[in-house]
């Protein structure tokens, strides 16, 4: 049979209706799908949406008649509750995601807790479809599948609403308008068939707005426990002579051995210390990325001088014979005030966290739930003032003091080994782990174009991080030399040597490339990049770096990972501790991202993954 030919093609601007009202906005076809005749449209503010052709006119054709019945388009924006009110950004096809959008994107900030407060949230989402599977790896196609499980899981939970959606669905043609199942005791909006579709937004700070990360409610129970548990582990482990994972659980020694006073009392000082440094006016002030709000944030990025400063204070320290081998002989303690001050900054984050805007919250971790929040972490940028907790806390007392305890190892490793200079093995994780933490110092503003800054809420799940994961357990290595000496032949450090060169390339490039994209995509040094538009403006690198694999950045810093661990040879998997945990978190990263991204990014994401078919190693993953 003969198929009529498809009367818009894909890239063309026409109006399209918005379902459920006789409103048109200019819209760009996306394509056609024979089989169920409804052409992929994106409306300006990023929603995607399927039309049947008799919902699409030509932009010619409709300008005329509508200058006809004189609505200008300003005057119907102003009135309608048009996409780019309702989801505005928002081109994800997940309910969640729209859900998500229209929480938070929704009004201007000066507007939307009024309107919050005012009306109920149904959110418009497309009905479901066969999701296109570009994978190429067992790993996506299960993302996949758990995306159309978790859809599927939603609609069941979702049964209350049914008798709505099926009214609804009857005025609207292809679409649910469906009402939050979170709701609480909101009630439900008619979908009314009148000119202006209904659709309004969420009423209270406490719903959900991203789907939970981590295993969700249980999840965060779990690792509230775990982390701190296997922190204590690692501790206990690296100071037997034979350390492995069979000897579970080890010695635990008695509980005053956790605390002294004195080791709360440096681990303040040092982070007074480098919050003096942080506020000193030096150095540049860097803008963050655009909120959701429009607003940029300054940052004070003089990382590197607060790491030179903090050099030249151990300098003088160990002039004056400080021991630093108390940093070796009292870590257990150290770490247990790093997480006393962790658990407080986590407790206070999340109490100002509930009386904050919504539009200063992070779409994720925002579940209602109080642990899960009190884990992920709540308000995106909390600030006292100028100063940006979480932006300090991710860079400066962990971060510089890591390099600080691996510098006491090697202190402690000649005393404990009677050597006149360091192992070839620990100078090699010193050099290695501080060239990491100063070029992340010198290059300190990249690290506002990443996920933690951009995207998640400051809670415990960061301020545990920072504070006490970076500095107890990145540390491990250097700790572990210090009475299990690995004798190192100059090929072998040589060989790791270029190793880490590899790695720290791909991954300072990769980084920059990105960042200075970031900043200004039309920089005449970056136009022989490939790129891809997406609906929210920004566009996507689909070549150079970001074009070998999705997360090339993720590559080079695993390349590194393997050159830490190598020099502690293989007698114990201990020392190796950070390359397995390494390589789970940014495979678990890298999904998170991939979600964040397609919610973001929509069919553009869909397009940049069928280009750049895999994730973080060429070819295999
Ligand atoms: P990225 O720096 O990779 O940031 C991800 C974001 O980059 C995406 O959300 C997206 O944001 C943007 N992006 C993704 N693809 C593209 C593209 N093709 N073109 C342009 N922009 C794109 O992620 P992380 O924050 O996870 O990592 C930053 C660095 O920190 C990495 O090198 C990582 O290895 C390292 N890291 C180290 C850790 C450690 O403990 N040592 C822990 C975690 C990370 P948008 O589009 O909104 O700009």
């Amino acid at each position: 049979m003969k198929m009529p030919p498809v009367k818009y093609q894909r890239g063309d601007t026409v109006m399209g209706r918005w379902p459920g009202s006789s409103l048109y906005y200019e819209v760009k076809v996306l394509g056609f799908d024979a089989k169920s005749q409804l052409y992929t449209v994106i409306y300006k503010d990023g929603t995607e949406l399927e039309l049947k052709e008799q919902d699409i006119k030509s932009a010619s054709g409709f300008q005329t008649r509508s200058r006809s019945r004189s609505r200008s388009p300003g005057r119907r924006r102003s009135r309608s509750r048009s996409p780019g009110r309702t989801t505005r950004r928002s081109s994800s096809r997940t309910a969640a995601a729209v859900a998500a959008a229209a929480i938070t994107d929704s009004a201007p900030s000066s507007r939307r807790d009024t309107k919050l407060k005012d009306t109920v949230e149904v959110t418009l989402s497309p009905l479901p479809q066969a999701a296109e599977n570009n994978s190429n790896n067992r790993h996506e196609k299960k993302e996949e599948k758990q995306k159309e499980d978790n859809n599927t899981s939603n609609k069941v939970n979702e049964k209350p609403e049914a008798k709505v959606q099926t009214e609804s669905e009857k005025n609207q043609g292809r679409y649910n308008l469906r009402r939050r199942k979170d709701d609480g005791d909101t009630k439900p909006v008619e979908a009314k068939p009148e000119k202006e579709a209904k659709i309004a937004v969420a009423p209270a700070a406490s719903t959900l707005s991203t789907p939970l990360d981590f295993g969700g409610k249980i999840g965060a129970y779990f690792w509230l426990l775990f982390l701190p548990a296997w922190v204590l582990f690692l501790i206990l482990q690296v100071n037997l002579v034979d350390p492995s994972l069979v000897n579970f659980p080890p010695p635990l020694p008695p509980l005053e051995a956790f605390w002294d006073a004195q080791a709360l009392g440096f681990v303040t000082l040092w982070i007074l210390f480098q919050a003096v440094l942080y506020v000193l006016p030096v150095g540049k002030v860097s803008e963050g990325m655009p909120l959701r709000s429009g607003e940029r944030l300054k940052y004070r990025t003089n990382g590197f001088f607060a790491i030179v400063v903090s050099a030249v204070a151990v300098a003088v320290m160990v002039h004056q014979d400080v021991d630093l081998t108390y940093i070796h002989s009292h870590f257990l303690q150290l770490a247990t005030a790093s997480f006393l001050i962790s658990v407080l900054l986590s407790i206070y984050l999340y109490v100002r966290s509930r009386y904050v805007g919504q539009e200063q919250l992070a779409l994720g971790g925002n579940s209602g739930n109080v642990i899960y929040d009190f884990f992920k972490g709540h308000e995106l940028n909390p600030r006292i003032q100028d100063f940006d907790l979480k932006f300090f806390c991710e860079m400066r007392p962990g971060l510089i003091g890591w390099c600080l305890i691996n510098f006491a190892m090697a202190i402690a490793e000649m005393k404990q080994q009677g050597l006149d200079t360091p192992s070839n093995s620990m100078i090699l994780v010193n050099l290695f782990q501080l060239l990491y933490v100063v070029d992340g110092l010198w290059n300190e503003e990249a690290i506002l174009t990443t996920m933690d800054l951009m995207h998640d809420g400051f809670g415990f799940m960061l301020a545990f991080g920072d504070l006490v994961w970076v500095p107890f357990t990145y540390t491990i290595q250097a700790y572990y030399l210090v009475s299990h000496p690995i004798p190192l032949s100059l090929p072998a450090v040589i060989a790791i040597v270029i190793l880490k060169i590899i790695g720290f390339y791909i991954f300072r490039k990769s980084n920059s490339e990105k960042n200075a994209f970031r900043r200004n995509p039309s920089d005449p040094k970056l136009s022989y990049l490939k790129t891809i538009h997406t609906a929210t403006g920004k566009s996507l690198l689909v070549s150079g770096w970001w074009g070998v694999v999705r997360h090339p950045n993720y590559l080079g810093d695993l390349i590194m990972a393997l050159a830490w661990s190598l020099p502690c040879g293989f007698s114990h998997l201990l020392p190796w501790y950070y390359m397995i945990f390494f390589i789970i978190l940014l495979v678990h990263r890298d999904s998170r991202d991939m979600s964040e991204c397609r919610r973001k990014y929509g069919s553009a994401w869909e397009e940049y993954c069928r280009t750049v078919r895999y994730r973080i190693i060429p070819h295999v993953y």
